[in-house]
């Protein structure tokens, strides 16, 4: 059992990444040297995955540190490190001639699918490096490479850094739970708020007052303002220059060359069909809004953004008597954890259970003490599938979202051993209190599954190359195994599994459980529509020649949303996705079609039906990036995919 070891010092961090270089560049070397007639797939290209891997192995340690180390110190020197190894992945080693001569010679052999999957994706990788293009251009192609690089790093650490509070009163903060404010800091009558989910979200849904709402997502829309939105504007400027530099039309069709999508145009068309269908629902959403609102407030005449959450939250407590303050009660997080395990089990035929004994964990302490090691098994062989780490709570200069981030990727290693998939899940839910364990609302049950859906693809895909790993599908397919999961989460037979009251310790009535499940959706069109909006501007910022970033994100707000943008705001400063999805964040209302359509087979064939939960592990999760997504698909439903499922689940039939 191979583990990383996250016990470096910032010296040590230091110092290791020049050697890591180093080391791989000698074994790079010898690829480059090989004569053509000793050349194989093996000692070519398969070698070449296999250093890549033992970097990026490295790598994904720092990562983690970088994102997550409770000592900033160590944080920046492992940004500095991960800076120049990813640069060194990304642009170095793609930029050696010898290396993509060596690759490129490789084409004419007899290849398995597999294996002229892997190649490709490698071949495409230099070709996004400039090969192909004159020397001078190919230079210019990997300085805005190298540049970009840092910049986005920069960008995302400057939302992670972003330290901005607000301190309220007590009245301000009328509408909230005594224990909620009781949980916040307090210093001379007053209460500190940070910009951290837990903090923000109930504000967004409880606070009476609309001005302190008003406040609230003012502070929370304008997170790393000032830094970030120059960054953004020179990451835009930079990525349309390398697009062009590679004869693209623009950044979006760069990167839509190995998705599902393929291109601008269908990408376009896709997200205009959801405007179109959802802009005559919004209208008769916001009139609801603004019934309620008008009961409040007689003169009212317009929605706000920050009346939605508020005033959704009404909604469902008036309509189906649902008090999210006190479904939380059924949601401890620790009896979350077990149920869901439960359920993987049940369904995958795989047990999650936690390495406590310091003898097993080889002494390797975690980043933080509140760190926990999972290891996964298979229950029928007994055989360990890999270990994921649990780090859930918030804490200031940690990752503020939640995600999954690899450490390692299941692959043949060169002894002939398999070395075991692991990875990190990052989230930020409420800390126990003096009276109360962690519990969580809905939705965040909603986001744990979600993510564990990521923690089954990396564990459960069984390939020889990391390049096919689960990690490595097609970008806009990444969401399908984690948007499955949530649908486990409306469903009254593992609603009863899940929920357990802290208290009673009894699971939600079948009375309650039907009223979640009809009040699922509150507001649909102005909940998926904020999807469209943001798809719609992560691609216009990757498709125009010239952007003022803010005004395009007003145009669209009231555009698709129908209501304005909160004057004086600058979400996309801190829309950590304009980094890791650049062009592509419409990449989860796609995935949203085949989740759907996958779990059709479960509304049929029953939702615990462990037979058609092995077909899922061992016909999407197990085959990773070795198939074409549309042909897993397939194999699974038996028949082609269609978005039915999907436009049902967003209320759209
Ligand atoms: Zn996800």
């Amino acid at each position: 059992m191979k583990l990383p070891s996250f016990d470096i010092s910032a010296e040590e961090i230091k110092k290791n990444s020049a050697k890591i270089i180093s080391d791989a560049q000698k074994r790079f070397d010898h690829i480059g040297s090989l004569k053509q007639s000793q050349r194989s797939f093996q000692n070519t290209v398969a070698a070449f995955d296999q250093i890549e891997a033992d970097v990026e192995d490295q790598l994904n340690i720092l990562v983690i540190l970088q994102q997550a180390s409770p000592h900033s110190t160590l944080r920046e020197s492992a940004e500095h490190a991960v800076n120049e190894l990813q640069r060194y992945l990304d642009v170095d080693i793609y930029s050696q001639q010898s290396l993509y001569t060596a690759l490129s010679s490789c084409k004419d052999k007899t290849l398995s699918s597999a294996e002229e999957k892997v190649l490709s994706k490698k071949l495409l990788k230099f070709k996004h490096n400039g090969f192909g293009l004159s020397e001078k251009k190919q230079n210019e192609v990997l300085m805005l490479k190298k540049q970009l690089i840092q910049e986005e790093l920069e960008f995302s650490k400057n939302i992670r850094e972003c330290s901005d509070e607000l301190w309220l009163t007590n009245e301000e903060l009328k509408g909230l739970e005594d224990n909620f404010i009781s949980s916040l800091e307090q210093k001379n009558g007053k209460y500190r708020l940070t910009m951290a989910y837990p903090h923000v979200t109930p504000v967004m849904a409880h606070a009476v007052a609309a001005k302190i709402r008003k406040k609230v997502q003012s502070t929370f829309l304008n997170r790393a303002r000032e830094k970030n939105l120059p960054l953004l504007d020179d990451i835009l400027h930079k990525r349309r220059q390398l697009a062009e530099k590679l004869n693209h039309d623009h950044y979006a069709d760069y990167i839509l060359e190995d998705r599902m999508a393929k291109n601008a145009a269908t990408v376009v068309s896709f997200l205009d069909d959801l405007q179109k269908k959802f802009q005559p629902r919004i209208i008769g959403e916001i009139q609801k809004i603004l019934d309620m609102k008008q009961k409040d407030f007689p003169n009212a005449r317009e929605v706000e953004d920050w009346d939605i959450g508020y005033y959704a939250t009404r909604y469902k407590n008036f309509h189906f008597d649902l008090d999210e303050q006190k479904l939380k009660s059924y949601f401890p997080l620790e009896h979350v954890t077990t149920a869901a395990f439960e359920l993987f089990k049940k369904l995958f035929g795989i047990e999650m259970k936690e390495v406590k004994e310091e003898k097993k964990m080889k002494g390797r302490k975690a980043w933080h003490k509140e760190v926990e090691l999972f290891e996964v098994k298979d229950t029928a062989t007994r055989e360990i599938l890999g270990h994921f780490y649990l780090d859930l709570f918030p804490r200031p200069g940690k990752y503020s979202h939640a995600a999954i981030f690899p450490l390692y990727e299941g692959r043949r290693l060169a002894d002939g051993t398999y070395q075991l998939p692991a990875c990190v899940m990052f989230a930020n839910f409420s800390r126990p209190t003096a009276s109360s364990p962690s519990l969580l609302t809905p939705g965040e049950v909603k986001t744990y599954f979600h993510e564990f859906g990521h923690i089954l693809h990396l564990l459960c895909s069984r390939q020889e190359y990391r390049q096919l790993s689960g990690y490595r599908v097609a970008w806009d397919f990444v969401e399908v195994p984690s948007q499955i999961m949530e649908n486990w989460f409306y469903e009254p037979e593992s609603l009863k599994l899940v929920s357990k009251h802290y208290e009673t310790g009894k699971p939600l009535s079948d009375e309650m459980i039907r009223r979640m499940i009809a009040a699922k959706d509150t507001f649909p069109a102005l909940n998926y529509s904020r999807q469209v909006m943001l798809s719609k501007l992560n691609h216009l910022y990757h498709t125009e020649k010239k952007v003022d970033t803010t005004a395009l994100l007003k145009q669209l707000w009231k555009e698709i949303r129908g209501i304005p943008m909160p004057e004086g705001t600058h979400f996309q400063a801190s829309f950590g996705h304009l980094i890791g999805y650049a062009a592509a964040y419409y990449s989860y209302l796609w995935s949203r079609v085949f989740s759907e359509d996958l779990f059709t087979r479960f509304q049929s064939e029953g939702v615990l039906n462990a037979h058609v939960g092995m077909e899922l592990r061992k016909k999407i999760l197990e085959p990773g990036a070795s198939e074409d997504e549309l042909v897993l698909v397939e194999n699974f439903l038996g028949r082609t995919s269609n978005n039915k499922a999907f436009f049902k689940s967003i209320g759209l039939v």
